[in-house]
Order: C-alpha cells, then structure tokens, then sequence
C-alpha cells in the first residue's frame, strides 16, 4: 500500500467503513451493464472527493489506469466507459440503495461511538435548511421549480423571464468538531406532489418537505434528540411534529406578530435581563420564559429565551437580538446554552452549503436529470462525510487546524490526494 493520504483514505474507507462491498451493493436498472451500478458510484463519489468539477473533466480520467485502481475496475481494463454511460447509469439508479450508501457510513460511525459525546448537555442536534445548489434559465428536467424574475435588457426595458431550480431540504448533524450530512429531501414541484393530489397547482413548500424529512431522518438515526432551524419553522404544527418524535426543538422566533414570541416579549420587557454574561468582544443579556403556552396549534409549554449580544468595544452599535423558541427535552438547556446551539446553526450554512458550493462544486450541474440528481448528491455526500472522518478522526493532526482556516486545509488535504493519484500511474505501485 503507498503511504500518500490517498491511499491511507482508501484503506481508512475500507477497513472502517467497508465501502468497497457497500458500493458494490448499488443497483440500477440497466441491462447486463458493461460497467456496474458500483463503478459508477465509485466513479461519481471519487470525483465528488477529488473536486474534478465536471464530467468533462473526468471523462479522461475514466482511462487513466490510476484512476481505474481508485474505483476498483478489473486489472488490465483500458477503459471505465464514458461520461454518458456515467450519466444515464445515474438516471436508472435505485436512490434508496445509494441513499444507504451514505447513511450506512454515518451509522457505521456512530456504532464506533463517534458521536457519543454529543454537543452542548451532550445532547446530538440536527440542523434542518433549505439549499439551492443551482439555477438555470432552461427547464431540464421534471423535478424542476419555477420562479419569475424581472430581468432589465439592454434596450432597458423590464422583462418577465422564467428561472428554473432545485431546492432541498438538508439535516445536518451539528456538533463541536465538525459537521455531518445526514439526509436530504427534495422540495417537488406540484407535478410530483405526493400529498394532498388536488387542483392545487403550486409546489410544494419547504415546510412540507421538511416533515417529510424530519420523520425519516428520527427513523434512521434514532440517537438525534433536538432539531436546530430558522425562523420558518418557529410554528405549531411543526414542533407538534418534533414532540410526536419526543425530539426537542431549538428555533429562532422571528415574527414578532406572532406567538409566542409576542407574549415572551411583552413578559421580557416588563423584566431585567435573567443573566449577563460579559466577555471581551460581546456582552450577551438574557432573558429567560420558561412556560409559554399561548400557541394553540402546540399543546405543551414552550420556553422562549431572549439572547442580546452587544459588542462593548462598540458601544453605539445596534444589539442583535436571538429570540429563541425552545421545546422538549432541549428546555432543560440554560438560556446560555440555547443561544450557544442557535447560533452554531450557522455551522450548516458555513460549513455545509457555502463549501459545497464555493470548494466542492456541487453547485455544479454535472447531470440535469430528476433522479441522476438525487443519486449524485448521495455519492457526493458520502465523499464529504467520508472525508470529514478522515480528516477529523483519523488525521488528527489536521482536524487541530479547525478554527484557524478550514478550508484551507481541507483544500490542502485534496490536493496532496490528487498528486498522490498522479503518482498511482507509477506501475511499480501495488494497489494492495
Ligand atoms: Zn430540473
């Protein structure tokens, strides 16, 4: 076996996560294909790992004898097949099998007790957040989503122009180290609805999906106990859901014409603040309400608590308020704590859709295809996972440098692996 990160990662892949038979066990539904459902999959995550861009990119790869030992074709093969064969292989593939590929890795993690320490009161949070990984002015594809723009032409005048785009919803596993994909549900167009079949001709809203979401993300990781959103998801029926689950639910409130944000507040404004904590760079005021019950859609008490960051060395500085909605097992958190998890909501944004799209090219439409999509967003993101437990628990050295310039390092870590590709070609070079 070499020694570059390559080919520790390739053995880490196997020995720990066994990803050789679980790529194997892919399936599609073509013909006696020439290359099977698990060199495809292989093919898709390595280039999803190794940021080759496009399928452009990687169409000479599939004959370079290096890249053939990454994805475990047979010895003496010239040749994978082409990119069109990687494309229609992907419209055909069993999404529920590949869906497993990624999820297998997680749980396979979580077995090895990765994740037993949890984040804050050691409990394990997922973040729920709508994604637009791409935008195009041309319908490609069923599962396309519509929004009219106005656009200003040359001559000046305004015009109406259709955009096209695809839309998830993404749960992410948030904690203090890094950050893991779990699952991800597509927002679908009112063509592909599956609920409420009425003459109703609008898409499906993120809400929706959601649920969906939420429900089997409980059913596939039974060890996730408090659900992390945005303002969109402050509502009754959604926390009656994440109680049905007997999960906890940390959302920020923001309509402040609404409840129970309206009563948290009027109580918070007749008080001063339950705690101060005062720091060099901030100054957080909180404010605490522990049994609101004025939702009628949510039957149970829900704590609000108001977080107040003010920065000292800027004293005419407007304060950023957090009013937070809190439910179910997360209400034995302190106000501190419930606005330290609010806050690290960012982690999905940051870490999650703005590298995937600004390092990972998954912005990038390598196939506009309904399902060639879906199936190459599992096989990407099990490259992310699996590179994130590389680089978090196995290269520890690396996993030190978070907080300094993550990205930067991880860019580092794919180049070294890309080189060590390049140096694969060498025939003395025993794949092990
Ligand atoms: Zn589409």
């Amino acid at each position: 076996m070499g020694a570059g990160r390559l080919s520790q990662l390739v053995a880490y892949g196997r020995k720990v996560y066994d990803l050789p038979e679980r790529l194997g066990a892919l399936s599609d539904s073509r013909r006696h294909p020439r290359t099977s459902a698990g060199l495809v999959g292989g093919s898709v995550l390595y280039t999803g790992l190794l940021r080759i861009g496009s399928f452009n990119a990687l169409e000479p790869r599939l004959s370079e004898k290096s890249f053939l030992r990454l994805v475990g074709a047979a010895q003496g093969a010239d040749k994978l097949c082409s990119v069109d064969t990687l494309s229609r292989a992907l419209r055909v593939m069993d999404l529920d099998g590949v869906r497993q590929l990624c999820v297998g890795l997680v749980a396979q993690a979580e077995r090895n007790k990765v994740f037993r320490e949890g984040w804050h009161w050691a409990m394990n949070y997922v973040a729920l957040d709508g994604w637009e990984p791409f935008e195009s002015s041309k319908r490609h594809c069923e599962g396309c989503l519509v929004r009219h723009v106005k656009v200003k032409k040359r001559s000046g005048e305004l015009v109406e122009e259709e955009r096209y785009y695809h839309r998830f919803v993404v749960a992410m596993l948030i904690g203090n180290r890094f950050d893991v994909m779990l699952d991800l549900e597509q927002v679908l167009p009112h063509e592909l609805r599956v609920e409420g079949q009425t003459a109703d001709q609008t898409d499906e809203g993120e809400l929706t999906a959601a649920k969906r979401l939420l429900r089997r993300v409980k059913q596939t990781y039974g060890w996730l106990e408090v659900v992390v959103a945005d303002g969109l998801y402050a509502n009754g029926p959604f926390l009656s859901l994440v109680a049905q689950l007997r999960m906890g639910a940390v959302v920020i409130a923001r309509k402040e014409t609404d409840e129970p944000l309206r009563e948290a507040r009027r109580l918070w404004q007749m008080q001063p603040p339950t705690q101060v904590i005062g720091q060099d760079h901030e100054t957080i005021q909180l404010w605490d309400c522990p049994g609101v019950e004025t939702l009628s859609s949510y039957d149970g008490p829900i704590r609000m608590v108001l977080g107040r960051v003010t920065d000292p060395r800027k004293p005419e500085a407007p304060s950023r308020d957090w009013p937070v909605a809190v439910t179910g097992r997360a209400m034995r958190l302190p106000p501190a704590k419930v606005l330290a998890v609010v806050r690290g909501r960012w982690h999905i944004e940051n870490t999650g859709f703005h590298q995937w799209t600004s390092q990972w090219d998954f912005g990038h439409v390598f196939t506009h295809h309904q399902q060639a999509i879906l199936a190459l967003y599992w096989l990407f993101f099990t490259a992310y996972n699996l590179l994130t437990f590389f680089l978090y628990l196995q290269v520890k050295s690396y996993g030190r440098d978070r907080g300094r310039d993550v990205t930067r390092t991880i860019r580092r870590l794919v180049e070294e692996m890309r080189d060590d590709l390049a140096r694969w070609g060498n025939p003395v070079w025993d794949p092990g």
